[in-house]
């Protein structure tokens, strides 16, 4: 597919969805297309490698995020979880004034974002090879974001702890999602209450080209995150904030953990 193909796919799902991009923003995203497939050469950063796909299903998709947080509003981001930078730096090349923080545990990866980010000449994007659940409790970025986004990266539950966190008052969480998402509404209402978030509010969505259904899920950061949260690496996923405990009918000794097998 020649290069100019990829433009007119990315301009006109974007357009599809409402987001005019301007020339500048859409060269942009092709040279960052371009080091993309060059990478996924040597290392496994995607395993969607069409034009087309990428076009849609990587910028694009990222771009929705715009719908619920307009550019305006938010002066820093921090992504968790960001992969190849989908979809924080996406986002802050549409936010250029904007600080951003890109965070993935696999330093492959953080390394490809932060070459991207320099290669693009991108100003106030730090790349960091860490964990949320660390990063959550270090004073440097706890409350200190007008928005946090994830995608990919784990249920809502978890990503709550993940990301609530970074969140200061008044700022938002935008967790990205297919629909399927629905089931996990309800734990991560009760896991954000936890962890100082309000309501979800959702937005649903198509992506163009037949490239299937969206869930924005926006969580406004009502009040400092509790100590002790994000808890211990692994402890977001392993007991996932806000699941009901069901509560054994008869005496313990009855529960299936404790009956003898055979
Ligand atoms: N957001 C990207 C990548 C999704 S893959 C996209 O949508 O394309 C999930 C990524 O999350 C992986 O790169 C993984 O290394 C990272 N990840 C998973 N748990 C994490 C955690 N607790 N802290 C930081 N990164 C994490």
């Amino acid at each position: 597919m020649r290069m100019s193909e990829f433009r007119e796919y990315l301009v006109s799902a974007a357009d599809a969805i409402g987001i005019r991009l301007r020339p500048d923003e859409v060269d942009l995203f092709c040279t960052y297309k371009e080091l993309l497939i060059e990478r996924n050469k040597l290392m496994n950063l995607t395993s969607i490698k069409d034009d087309l796909e990428i076009a849609i299903k990587h910028f694009t998709d990222s771009l929705t995020c715009l719908l619920v947080a307009e550019r305006a509003e938010f002066d820093s981001v921090i992504d968790i979880g960001t992969g190849a930078g989908f979809p924080g730096l996406v986002l802050k090349i549409m936010a250029p004034s904007s600080s951003a923080v890109l965070v993935d545990s696999v330093g492959k990866k953080v390394n490809f974002v932060r070459d991207t980010a320099s290669a693009l000449g991108l100003d106030g994007v730090a790349a960091i090879h860490g964990r949320a659940e660390e990063l959550g409790r270090n004073a440097e970025y706890r409350g200190q974001f007008a928005l946090a986004v994830s995608r990919g990266v784990a249920s809502l539950p978890a990503l709550c702890e993940y990301c609530l966190p970074f969140v200061r008052k008044g700022g938002i969480f935008i967790a990205m999602k297919g629909p399927k998402a629905a089931e996990e509404i309800d734990a991560g209402a009760r896991a954000a209450a936890i962890l100082g978030g309000g309501r979800p509010e959702i937005t649903r969505l198509t992506l163009p080209y037949g490239a299937g259904e969206r869930m924005l899920v926006v969580i406004t950061k009502e009040q400092a995150t509790p100590n002790g949260y994000p808890r211990k690496t692994g402890a977001p996923e392993k007991q996932p904030l806000g699941l009901r405990v069901q509560r054994p009918e008869k005496s313990p000794s009855s529960s299936p953990s404790n009956r003898p097998l055979g």
